[in-house]
């Protein structure tokens, strides 16, 4: 088959690669009918050193089930089904609590040892905890929002939920990315009264405020916190979702939070320590969040999409084929996409 292999930073190739098989009996392989490029999948663009064996990228896709192994149960081909950024068994601790990429037995697609969607299939560990299956005969129409339940959305989501976002709470987001746009979504859908998006890409900006966003801050730093607390009654916001991952964004976060107040961070660090230490602490300030359950969410999100009550398949803005991939990480990374659906 083939599938996308990144070699370098900025090196994304379509390659023929083995077709993906059982491996184990509580595998599965799903024939992947959309998959995606994500804003994460951008770090190793811009960083990854050389690998001679190469990383077969994706973490997002959605598709139809199309062998499993003998110990799977709740899985059959044929599935249409949703497929997390995380695998997980679904039976240990933590994912009893909600807390699937944190599986014991669990991991991440798109890595150096499971390989990932971007590709015409996938193999997919532990079938029965990992894929939602949601029937055969969901709407052509849905299936890009469908998409987003595999990461972006479920991770706007946890920011908003980790940031104790509830009915009439004042709100900021801190990137205009994709996962910040749906965390617009998600904080609207939590009833968020007031929704501040920092973020300076106009094409992005607009689709935010269509999202429920009430307020635009497009200055950085120092000028971005005083703008935050000038539309705040000069006290900052209750709830900010940090959907950037690099430094400066989230000493913003943490310096736009009201005393009392929480961040919720789901942009991968770039850095090793968090900034903002002393403001986080002087104002109670709590700061929590990470890889988000994507697959805990699905449950709680999946019947407002099907129902039409939130859309975040809008910030896919371009579809390419698998030979249309370098290319799409090419846009993404000089910001002329925010988001790029494959078709493989
Ligand atoms: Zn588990």
């Amino acid at each position: 088959m083939r599938a996308t292999v990144m070699y370098s930073a900025g090196d994304v190739r379509i390659e023929k690669v083995p077709d993906p098989k059982i491996v184990e009996p509580t595998d599965a392989v799903i024939r992947v009918t959309r998959a995606c490029v994500c804003g994460s999948d951008l770090w190793p663009y811009q960083k990854m050193e050389r690998s001679d064996t190469g990383r077969v990228m994706g973490h997002e896709a959605i598709g139809v089930v199309e062998d499993i192994g003998a110990d799977v149960r709740t899985i059959k081909p044929g599935d249409f089904v949703i497929m997390p950024f995380a695998f997980s068994d679904g039976t240990c601790a933590f994912c009893h609590d909600g807390l699937q990429t944190s599986c014991i037995h669990g991991g991440f697609f798109g890595t150096t040892e499971v390989a990932g969607a971007q590709a015409e299939a996938v193999r997919i560990p532990l079938a029965d905890g990992t894929l939602f299956p949601i029937g055969a005969h969901a709407d052509d129409a849905l299936m890009a929002s469908l998409l987003t339940l595999s990461d972006v959305m479920g991770t706007g989501h946890h920011a908003a939920i980790i940031a104790r976002v509830t009915p009439g709470k004042s709100v900021a987001v801190v990137g205009d990315g994709a996962v910040g746009l749906c965390g617009v979504i998600a904080a609207k859908r939590l009833g968020a009264e007031q929704i501040i998006i920092l973020g300076r890409h106009a094409d992005r900006i607009a689709l935010a405020k269509d999202f429920g966003a009430t307020e635009v801050v497009s200055e950085r730093g120092d000028a971005a916190v005083e703008r935050v607390r000038e539309l705040t009654g000069g006290y900052g916001v209750h709830s900010v979702l940090e959907c950037v991952g690099l430094e400066q964004a989230m000493n913003t976060a943490i310096s736009i939070a009201r005393p009392g107040g929480a961040v919720g961070r789901v942009g991968v660090p770039q850095e090793q320590t968090i900034p903002g230490s002393e403001p986080a602490f002087y104002n109670n300030v709590t700061v929590g969040g990470g890889p988000a359950p994507v697959r805990a969410y699905i449950e709680e999100l999946l019947p407002d999409v099907i129902a039409g009550n939130i859309e975040p398949g809008r910030v896919f803005d371009r579809t390419v084929g698998l030979d249309g991939v370098p290319d799409g990480y090419r846009a993404m990374n000089d910001r002329e996409a925010i988001k790029v659906m494959v078709t493989p």
